[in-house]
C-alpha cells in the first residue's frame, strides 16, 4: 500500500487523501511554481495509526526511501552535523481545523548540526541558534505538550535583560544561552532530553500529528463545524528554506483579492527575517506586502506573477504563505481563500467580467447562508471602536440593549418597553422566558451547539456565546471583562455574525441588500458593487430555477414586502389572527352560541370582517396564488385563561353579582381544556365540530375573490384544509365547500382550488386516497416534524436538543432543517403517491423549512413545485432553488 505520495506524484484532487496543504503543494509543484521538496504522508496512514495505535508496516520504510530521495535533491543528509538538511512537519487535514498540531520548523537540528547550520550560511552563529531555540521551542509544545508560555517567559526573559523588546536584538550567545534554558524546560516537563537524533525527531513529529486529530480541542471543533470525525490528517515533511537568514530574507502571507470586501489589489503582510510563526504570533509587526516592493523588487515582481497564475488556475482568491531566503522566493502553501459574505458575491461577480467563471459558477460559489447574513442590519461603526470582547457569532443580527442577568429581570424590563440584552454564563429552560423577552443574548460558556445558541438560533434572536474573555457575575449583576465593569442596565451592543460586543449603543443601518430588494436602492445606479453582485447573481437563479418561491403572509403589508423580495404568490395565508383582537369577542359569541340562530348571528358577523382581509390580501397579491389555510388552532386560545376566569367568576359570586356570563364562558373553556393541545381539537377537526366555521370562511375567502374580479382584478384562491389525516375529513369539507364555491362564483369566472396540508403522518402514507378529493397538497413540514418524531416543537427545543446535538444525534434541528431520511421520506412518498393517484398534482412545501437552503435543495430533487418561506426568506429561497438547478 503506498503511504506516502512525494509532491511531484500528487495533484489538488487528491485532497481526501493528501489533505488540503498536501494537495495544494503538489498542484504547485507540477504547475513549476517554486516549492521546497518534500512529501505527504496521507490520511489514511493517520487512519491506520489511529485505529491500530501502531503505525502500518511499510510506513516506517516508505517513509525512509522517500526522505533518501529528498536527501539526494537538497544534496544535504537529514540533521549532517557539517551540512544538515532541516524539514518542516506540518499537519493538513482535508478540512483546515485549528486544534490540530500545527507545525514544527526545523527538524533536525540538534548539539552538532546547529554548527553545521551556521557554517553553511556563512558563518552566522546568529542564525543558527534561532532557528535551534526555535525548534525546541515548537517541538516540546506541540509534540511534546510542554506549556508554550515557559519558552515564552524565557524569551521575554532574555529580551529583558538585553533591555530590548525585539527578538532581533538578541546575538548568537543570547540564543545559545537561550537554547540551554529551553532545554531546560523540556527536560523538566517530559523527563528526557531533547531529543539529538534527528530521525527521531521526525518520528515524534509525525506522530503527533497523527494523535493531534483527536485532541480535545479539535474534535470539538469538528463535532462545531459537522466535520466527520474519522477522516483524519496527512502529514506533510518539507525540506526548509530559511526566512531568518538576515535582511535580505523573510516570510509574509497575501490573498489575491481582500477577502473581507473582494476587491481587487493586493493585501498581504510581510516580515523580514523571520521564520512563518512569527507573522501569526506577532512577535514583530509586520509590514504591508507593497512595502516589499522597495525591500526586493524582483521577489515582489515574481510573487505578483505567482498570485495572477494561480488565480487563472484556482479560478477563485487564492490564499498563500511564502518565504524568501537571501532573495529567493518560496511557495510554502495556498488555497482557496476563506471570505466574507460579501466578498463571495463580489468575487464571483468580477470574476464573471473577467471571463473566468460563467454565471453557473458564479451562482454555484455563493449560497443562500450568505446572502441571509447580508440581510441583516448591522452595526455602523464610523471609526474603528474596539470591542469589548468577541465571543462565538452563534446567531446573527445586530442587538443593541441594556444588560439584565436574569429572566425574570428580562421579561420585567422588556414589558416596561426596553430592549435588554440577557447576559448568562449559559443558559438553561428555566431562561426561556428571559430569552424571548429579550433582544439579544449573551453568555460566556458554550459553542454553537449550547442550549443559547441552539434556542438562539431557532427563534431568530441575535447571540453571542462563547464569551470567555467576560466574568459573569449574576449575584452582584454585572460582568467585568478586562478590567471593565458592565453593571445591570448599562447598554451594550451585540453582534451575532462577527460575536463582537462593544460597550454602549452602537447605531444600527439596515443592510444595502434589503435596500435594494425592497427597491428603494437601484442595482446599476447605486455603483456599489455588492448590491450589483447579488443583482446579477439572483437574476441568473431565477431563470435557472424550477421550483418557485412563494411566501407566507397573512396582512396586505406582509405580503406586498414578499412580493418586492420576489416572492410569487401566498403559500400559507393563516386565519388564525383574523379572530384575534376586537374580533375575540365574536369569537366568543360563537363558542357560547345555544342555538343554531346564535351561531348563524355569531358567523354572520365575522363573514364580512374575514371578506375584508382576504380583499386586501388579493389586491396585493395582483392575480399570483393565494393559499388561505382554514382556522387552525385550538378554539380554546382564543378564550381567556382558564385561572383568570375562574377568579372572575369567584369574586364575582362572592359579591352576589350576576356572572351568568362567566360563568358560561368558564364550563366552555374547562370543556375545552386539553391536555396535549398540539394533538387535540385542532385543524380540520375543529371545523368538523363546530358547524358553519369553515363554511363561513369558504364564503369569505370566495366572496373576496369575486369582488375583486367585479372591480377587474384577477384573485386565484387556494383554500387549504389543515391537519387531514383521513380522506373522509377532506371529503367531507370539500362537498360542502364546493355547493358554497358554485353558489358564490356565479358567472364571475373565478377559479377556487380545494386542497390539502399534509402534515399528519398518516396523511403523508395515505397521499394516494387524500389526492382524489384534493387538488393540491402542501407540506406542512413544521407539524410534520413534531408529528413525525412524536415530540412538540415548544416543548423540546430548549429542554433537549442541545444535548442531542452535542451527542450527535441531531447534525441539526430538524426544526431548521428537514430531517431527509424520516420526514423527508414522508415527503417523498405523498409526493410520489400523490402524483400517481392525480398526475399533475400541484405540490408545495408551507412549513419554515421552506427558506432553509438545504431543505430546498431537498424540496427540488423530490419534484415540488414550489417552496414558501417568510417574506425574509424569499430571497434566500430564489437563490437556493437556483443553485438546486444547475
Ligand atoms: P498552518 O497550517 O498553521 O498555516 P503551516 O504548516 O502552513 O501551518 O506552517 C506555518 C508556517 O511555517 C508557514 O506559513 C511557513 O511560513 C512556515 N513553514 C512551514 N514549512 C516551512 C518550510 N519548509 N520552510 C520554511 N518555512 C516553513
Ligand atoms: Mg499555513
Ligand atoms: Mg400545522
Amino acid at each position: 500500500h503506498k503511504w506516502v505520495y512525494d509532491f511531484t506524484e500528487g495533484n489538488r484532487e487528491l485532497k481526501d487523501l493528501l489533505g488540503g496543504k498536501g494537495a495544494n503543494l503538489a498542484e504547485m509543484t507540477n504547475l513549476g511554481l517554486p516549492v521546497p521538496p518534500g512529501f505527504t504522508i496521507t490520511t489514511e496512514a493517520c487512519q491506520a495509526y489511529l485505529a491500530s495505535g501502531t503505525a502500518p508496516a511499510e510506513l516506517a520504510e516508505q517513509i525512509t526511501a522517500h526522505l533518501t530521495s529528498l536527501e539526494r535533491a537538497m544534496g544535504k543528509r537529514l540533521g549532517d552535523p557539517s551540512d544538515p538538511l532541516l524539514v518542516s512537519v506540518r499537519s493538513g487535514a482535508k478540512f483546515s481545523m485549528p486544534g490540530m498540531m500545527e507545525t514544527v520548523l526545523n527538524v533536525g537540528l540538534n548539539d552538532a548540526s546547529v554548527t553545521g547550520l551556521a557554517a553553511q550560511a556563512g558563518g552566522n552563529e546568529r542564525f543558527a541558534w534561532d532557528s535551534y531555540r526555535r525548534l525546541i521551542q515548537m517541538f516540546g509544545k506541540t509534540v511534546c505538550e510542554v506549556p508554550g508560555e515557559e519558552f515564552e517567559h524565557a524569551l521575554d526573559g532574555a529580551k529583558r535583560a538585553k533591555g530590548t523588546t525585539n527578538d532581533l536584538d538578541l546575538d548568537a550567545a543570547d540564543l545559545r544561552a537561550l537554547v540551554d534554558t529551553y532545554k531546560t524546560i523540556f527536560r523538566k516537563h517530559t523527563g528526557r532530553d531533547f531529543p539529538q537524533t534527528p530521525r527521531e525527531q521526525l518520528d515524534l513529529a509525525i506522530f503527533a500529528v497523527f494523535g493531534s486529530w483527536n485532541a480535545e480541542r479539535a474534535v470539538l471543533y469538528r463535532r462545531q463545524e459537522r466535520i466527520p470525525a474519522d477522516l483524519g490528517t496527512a502529514v506533510n515533511v518539507v525540506a526548509m528554506v530559511f526566512g531568518n537568514l538576515g535582511p535580505d530574507s523573510g516570510t509574509g502571507v497575501a490573498f489575491t483579492r481582500d477577502p473581507a470586501s473582494g476587491a481587487q489589489g493586493i493585501y498581504g503582510d510581510y516580515l523580514a527575517n523571520a521564520q512563518g510563526e512569527d507573522v501569526v504570533a506577532g512577535i514583530r509587526s509586520t509590514v504591508p506586502l507593497q512595502e516589499l516592493e522597495k525591500l526586493d523588487p524582483r521577489s515582489y515582481g515574481e510573487l505578483l506573477g505567482i498570485m495572477a497564475r494561480l488565480e487563472e488556475h484556482y479560478l477563485d482568491l487564492c490564499d498563500i504563505e511564502f518565504t524568501i531566503e537571501r532573495g529567493k522566493l518560496w511557495m510554502l502553501q495556498t488555497r482557496v481563500g476563506k471570505r466574507t459574505a460579501a466578498a463571495a458575491f463580489v468575487i464571483a461577480g468580477q470574476l464573471v467580467d473577467e471571463g473566468l467563471i460563467d454565471l453557473d459558477e458564479a451562482l454555484h460559489r455563493v449560497n443562500g447562508a450568505q446572502l441571509a447574513q447580508l440581510m441583516f442590519p448591522r452595526f455602523r461603526l464610523e471609526h474603528d471602536v474596539a470591542p469589548l470582547a468577541a465571543g462565538i457569532g452563534a446567531s446573527p443580527g445586530a442587538a443593541v440593549g441594556k444588560v439584565v442577568f436574569s429572566a425574570e429581570r428580562a421579561v420585567e424590563l422588556a414589558g416596561e418597553g426596553e430592549s435588554v440584552i440577557l447576559v448568562r454564563r449559559e443558559t438553561s429552560p428555566d431562561d426561556l422566558p428571559g430569552m424571548i423577552a429579550a433582544q439579544g443574548i449573551l453568555t460566556s460558556r458554550g459553542g454553537k451547539t449550547s442550549h443559547a445558541a441552539v434556542v438562539a438560533r431557532g427563534m431568530g434572536k441575535t447571540c453571542v456565546c462563547g464569551a470567555d474573555a467576560l466574568d459573569v457575575n449574576v449575584r452582584s449583576r454585572q460582568f467585568t471583562v478586562d478590567g471593565q465593569t458592565v453593571r445591570e442596565g448599562e447598554v451594550v451592543s451585540i453582534d451575532g455574525t462577527t460575536g463582537r460586543i462593544y460597550r454602549g449603543e452602537v447605531p444600527v443601518s439596515p443592510s444595502e441588500v434589503v435596500r435594494y430588494f425592497e427597491g428603494s436602492l437601484d442595482a446599476t445606479e447605486s455603483g456599489d458593487p455588492l448590491v450589483q453582485a447579488v443583482h446579477r447573481i439572483m437574476a441568473h437563479a431565477d431563470e435557472r430555477r424550477r421550483l418557485r418561491v412563494r411566501t407566507n403572509a397573512d396582512t396586505g403589508e406582509d405580503a406586498a414586502r414578499a412580493r418586492r423580495f420576489g416572492a410569487e404568490g401566498i403559500g400559507l395565508c393563516r386565519t388564525e389572527h383574523m379572530f384575534l383582537g376586537d374580533r375575540r369577542e365574536l369569537v366568543e359569541r360563537l363558542i357560547l352560541a345555544r342555538t343554531d340562530a346564535d351561531r348563524q348571528e355569531a358567523l354572520a358577523a365575522l363573514l364580512p370582517l374575514q371578506r375584508n382581509d382576504f380583499v386586501e390580501i388579493f389586491r396585493e397579491m395582483d392575480g399570483q396564488p393565494v393559499t388561505v389555510r382554514l382556522i387552525d388552532p385550538p378554539l380554546h386560545e382564543f378564550l381567556p385563561p382558564l385561572e383568570e376566569l375562574a377568579v372572575n367568576v369567584a369574586v364575582a359570586q362572592e359579591r352576589g353579582q350576576d356572572a351568568a356570563k362567566e360563568e358560561a364562558l368558564l364550563t366552555a373553556v374547562r370543556r375545552m381544556h386539553e391536555q396535549n393541545p398540539m394533538l387535540g381539537l385542532r385543524g380540520v377537526r375543529l371545523g368538523l365540530v363546530i358547524p358553519g366555521l369553515f363554511a363561513m370562511q369558504v364564503r369569505a375567502i370566495v366572496e373576496a375573490a369575486v369582488a375583486c374580479a367585479r372591480d377587474g382584478q384577477v384573485a386565484r384562491p387556494e383554500i387549504m384544509v389543515p391537519l387531514v389525516g383521513a380522506v373522509q375529513e377532506l371529503e367531507t369539507v370539500r362537498t360542502e365547500a364546493e355547493k358554497i364555491i358554485a353558489e358564490v362564483v356565479g358567472d364571475s369566472g373565478v377559479e377556487v382550488l380545494v386542497g390539502t396540508m399534509i402534515e399528519v403522518p398518516r396523511a403523508a402514507l395515505t397521499a394516494g386516497q387524500i389526492a382524489e378529493a384534493a387538488e393540491f397538497f402542501s407540506f406542512g413540514t413544521n407539524d410534520l416534524t413534531q408529528m413525525g418524531w412524536g415530540f412538540s416543537r415548544d416543548d423540546v427545543e430548549g429542554a433537549f436538543f442541545w444535548r442531542y446535538l452535542e451527542l450527535g444525534i441531531f447534525g441539526i434541528s430538524p426544526f431548521e432543517s428537514i430531517d431527509r431520511d424520516g420526514v423527508g421520506r414522508l415527503v417523498r412518498i405523498a409526493t410520489e403517491e400523490g402524483r400517481a393517484a392525480r398526475p399533475g398534482l400541484k405540490i408545495g412545501v408551507c412549513g419554515e423549512h421552506g427558506g432553509d437552503p438545504e431543505s430546498v435543495h431537498f424540496f427540488h430533487e423530490v419534484g415540488l413545485d414550489y417552496v414558501s418561506c417568510s417574506p425574509f426568506r424569499v430571497p434566500v429561497a430564489r437563490l437556493e432553488a437556483g443553485r438546486a438547478a444547475i
